[in-house]
Parts: C-alpha cells; sequence; structure tokens
C-alpha cells in the first residue's frame, strides 16, 4: 500500500503520517524530515536549503526529489510507503509521475487532511512552543500558509481529476483523523 499525504502546514501530516505507517506496516517517509536532516548534518544540501526552509519557502524541486526518491525506492521494496509532504505542487507531481509510473512507486491513494484555516495558525504556534522549529515563527507560518493555499491546494483537483483523492476532516482528535484514514484506505 502506497499512500501519499498531503495538506496544510499544521494539519497533522507528520503525525498521522507515523502512525498510519504503522498500522498499515509500511515505511513512513516525510519530506520535511528529510530535508531538516540535511540542514542538521550541514550536509551540501542542508546547506543550499536552509535559508529557504527558514523562510518558508519550498525548496528546489530536482533537490526534495534527490532525496524522496530513493527513500521511497527502498519502502516500495519492503512493501509500501505513507509519504508527507512531497509532492508539494503540481509541477512537482507531474515531475513525479512518469518516474514513478517506470519504477512501479505510483500512490495507490491520496489522502487530504483537510483543517479550519483558522485553527492551524494556533496549532503550529502550540507546537512551536516545545518543538522549537526554526520555521514556526508566525511570520514565516503565515509565509508558509499563503505557499500552501498558491503552490500545494491546486493539487487537491489535480489528484480529483485523477480519481485517487480522498478528503479527510482532520479537525478532530489524532485518534479520530487516524481512524477515518484507515476507514478510507480499507475502502481503497
Ligand atoms: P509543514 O507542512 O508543517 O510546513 P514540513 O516538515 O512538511 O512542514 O516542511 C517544512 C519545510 O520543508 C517546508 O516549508 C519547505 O521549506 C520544505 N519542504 C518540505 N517538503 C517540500 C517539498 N515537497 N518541496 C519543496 N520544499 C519542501
Amino acid at each position: 500500500m502506497n499512500v501519499l499525504l498531503i495538506g496544510p502546514p499544521g494539519s497533522g501530516k507528520g503525525t498521522q503520517g507515523a502512525v498510519l505507517a504503522q498500522r498499515l506496516g509500511v515505511l513512513h517517509i516525510a519530506a520535511g524530515d528529510l530535508l531538516r536532516a540535511e540542514v542538521e548534518q550541514a550536509s551540501p544540501v542542508g546547506r543550499r536549503v536552509q535559508a529557504m526552509m527558514a523562510r518558508g519557502e519550498l525548496v528546489p524541486d530536482l533537490i526534495i526529489l534527490a532525496l524522496v526518491l530513493p527513500a521511497v525506492i527502498q519502502a516500495v521494496d519492503q512493501g509500501g510507503y505513507v509519504l508527507d509532504g512531497y509532492p508539494r505542487s503540481v509541477p512537482q507531481a507531474e515531475l513525479t509521475r512518469d518516474l514513478s509510473d517506470s519504477l512501479g512507486l505510483r500512490a495507490d491513494l491520496v489522502v487530504y487532511l483537510d483543517v479550519a484555516r483558522e485553527e492551524l495558525m494556533a496549532r503550529i504556534l502550540a507546537r512551536a512552543a516545545t518543538e522549537g522549529r526554526a520555521d514556526d515563527t508566525e511570520e514565516v507560518v503565515r509565509h508558509r500558509l499563503q505557499v500552501f493555499e498558491e503552490a500545494t491546494s491546486p493539487l487537491v483537483a489535480y489528484y480529483r481529476e485523477l480519481g485517487v483523492l480522498r478528503v479527510v476532516d482532520a479537525n478532530g482528535p489524532v485518534e479520530q483523523v487516524t481512524q477515518a484514514v484507515l476507514a478510507l484506505v480499507e475502502r481503497g
């Protein structure tokens, strides 16, 4: 089973991704975590993306693809993936389509975690108090939400058109959202 999780910042992609992957017995891949690991190691990629991430901008398509692709290949080899945070724009989705088809990596389902916009900032600022992510300041979060609306939200129509989109109400408690996603995944 291969699942893509998309949703705005603060929608719970990372949290749901980890739990869902565990319940489905597949690997969890988080695009943002792969990038943050590069930044922490101060690798050449990490040095290249650090400032972009801190500003809340998307990193270049080929950089994120280069990080995500090996992880996805390995996950498929081991039974599947829940991938959160990629793709994040229609160009990224298109870039990946032929590639994932020819490599047998294509997602079975795309789950959109739908959360009321006014809820998102509050969730992220609450998390910021404990996690201390460099991009969780109010100003940067506002920019990330704007990047989501402009670049990422068109993916909803894109995947709906392809017949693979499932929308989940993600306003409720974590376990309730997990159950809703699992029900959809089981239905296929
Ligand atoms: P959130 O969804 O809360 O913004 P993520 O951890 O998914 O958190 O992403 C953090 C940052 O990593 C993004 O703001 C962006 O800079 C970068 N990033 C993650 N995924 C991608 C992607 N697919 N394309 C470009 N940049 C990305």
